[in-house]
């Protein structure tokens, strides 16, 4: 191998043949550092149309991929055709990528301004290579015509198209006009070509550079621009939805409220006659066996018709609750009692109603006193209501466990049975209102299911909360905890040494049918 001043010479081994490489004028220099740069572009857009087609799936930019690829193609066969002696061979290679370069450029334009290839492009674009790379050898203006003044007109055909259909976008209207100026200049030089001189001056190829570069570059701003229309199209939906799921949620709280004024307002109406039955029948219970001397079954009677009183007061006066916690009337009167002795009379309390069950009651504490600052009657309707529960819902001869202990700066108290239990699913629902766990365990158990709702919202108006721990048919274990607090100004409430109501208890255990 050797230079001369011009030439790239190589002689093979064993052969005598001299095969001349490059001819190293200053033309063809100049010649292949333009086909390097466009081996650059092409490769570098190559690389970017693949990373933008994985973020952006879009079939007509996998197009300008193949075309750019196409293009890589074209560049390297015209590079060695001119560097293999203007090698024919390579130039028609070149041809039909240069061509597949265009075909394909043209699919994602077509794509792009949501149009399809018909059949008779396809058959055009077949007529044409066909035409082209014949003309090579025949008559080379004919490819010239093709190369510079019939391909670029339809890019021109095209430029228009998208002037006309997306005016509004920036990017697609520089898209447009690029794909009108810079094919223009290549059909006037394919006309200077073609009747002035056939001398070449680059501007040509340099306009193509500049249409391959613009295409892609304001394709992909066009997409993007589009992109970013249908997210805020699409975000302005989603607002528009959560506005109306607002509006609905709105609604529902207006009807609930409705109900619960509507619930409130019975209540109260019922209250009234049931307190005056009540005591009807009180009056009666105190007078009439001693005039009349009762029988036995009047006694059971009256006993049912108080029973069921109880029951219809209890009812009431949690719904009366329940719609003053949710109108936010109900306020805590808190006063410093000690909870000791608050659990301890409260389960006490209960103790003649556990033993006509046969269930053994358990009370136990850690510590003999503890002042904390709380609304004692709503505590006692908490302990009421869960111990009334476990009486419910444990079979004779069972047992309950009452517990109160410290823990982290709260006093914990938990209620054991070793009842019925609940079900892992039933769990998370057991808080709801009017949930009940229906079914032939709950047997001779009478109730609303809002018992533990209002238990729960009274623990967490102490600033508390209520957890549950059961497994079916071995019990329920509910455990309350509320935070140690005092009220500086007292030391311990004046109604400190008020006994548990015997009213409340019967109303509560009311719907228990032993
Ligand atoms: P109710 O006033 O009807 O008793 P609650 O809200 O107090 O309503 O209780 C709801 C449901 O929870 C009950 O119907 C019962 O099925 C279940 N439940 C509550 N406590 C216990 C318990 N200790 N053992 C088994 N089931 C219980």
């Amino acid at each position: 191998m050797c230079f001369s001043n011009s030439f790239l010479f190589i002689k093979l081994k064993n052969s005598d043949k001299l095969y001349v490489i490059i001819k190293r004028t200053e033309k063809s220099m100049q010649k292949i550092t333009i086909y390097l740069i466009m081996l650059f572009i092409y490769t570098t857009l190559t690389m970017v149309f693949i990373a933008f087609n994985t973020v952006y799936k879009k079939k007509y930019i996998s197009y300008i991929c193949m075309s750019h690829v196409m293009g890589i193609i074209t560049t390297v066969f015209t590079l060695l055709g001119n560097l293999i002696n203007q090698s024919f061979k390579m130039h028609n290679i070149a041809v039909i990528f240069f061509l597949a370069a265009n075909f394909f450029m043209y699919s994602a334009i077509k794509e792009f301004i949501n149009k399809k290839l018909s059949n008779v492009e396809m058959i055009a674009a077949i007529i044409i290579t066909v035409v082209d790379l014949s003309s090579l050898i025949f008559c080379y203006s004919i490819s010239v015509f093709i190369h510079k003044i019939l391909l670029m007109s339809i890019y021109i055909r095209f430029g228009m198209q998208i002037n006309k259909y997306k005016n509004k976008s920036v990017s697609l209207g520089v898209l447009g006009c690029s794909m009108i100026i810079f094919p223009l200049i290549q059909v006037c030089f394919g006309f200077v070509w073609l009747f002035v001189t056939t001398k070449n001056y680059y501007v040509d190829l340099l306009a193509y550079i500049l249409l391959t570069l613009t295409i892609s570059l304001f394709i992909i701003l066009g997409t993007l621009e589009e992109a970013k229309k249908e997210f805020s199209t699409q975000v302005n939906e989603l607002e528009e939805k959560v506005e109306n799921k607002k509006q609905l949620l709105e609604d529902a709280y207006k009807l609930d409220k409705l109900k619960m004024e509507f619930i409130a307002n019975i209540s109260h109406d019922l209250r009234t006659p049931i307190n005056i039955i009540f005591s009807s029948i009180q009056i009666f219970e105190v007078n009439f066996p001693k005039k009349y001397n009762c029988d036995e079954k009047t006694k059971k009677y009256l006993k049912v018709m108080k029973n069921n009183c109880y029951r219809l007061i209890k009812l009431i006066n949690n719904l009366i609750d329940m719609s003053k916690i949710e109108a936010g009337f109900f306020k805590l009167e808190l006063h410093n009692y000690d909870i000791v002795n608050v659990v301890e009379d409260l389960t006490m309390s209960i103790v003649p109603y556990a033993e006509e069950k046969n269930i053994q009651i358990e009370f136990d504490t850690e510590f003999e006193e503890k002042i904390i600052a709380c609304d004692k009657e709503k505590i006692e309707r908490v302990l009421l209501n869960l111990l009334a529960n476990a009486v419910k819902f444990t079979g004779n001869s069972g047992k309950i466990e009452v517990y109160l202990c410290e823990k982290e700066g709260n006093i914990v108290i938990s209620i054991k049975d070793n009842g019925i239990g609940i079900d892992e699913e039933m769990q998370k629902f057991i808080y709801n209102r009017f949930t009940r766990v229906e079914g032939k365990r709950a047997k001779n158990c009478e109730g609303s299911g809002i018992g533990l709702s209002l238990v729960k919202s009274l623990v967490e108006m102490h600033g508390g909360n209520i957890k549950l721990e059961s497994e079916i048919n071995k019990g329920c274990k509910f455990t309350m905890t509320i935070p140690i607090k005092t009220i500086d100004e007292e030391i311990r409430h004046s109604s400190y040494f008020e006994d548990v109501k015997i009213k409340e208890v019967e109303i509560e255990f009311s719907d228990i049918n032993i």
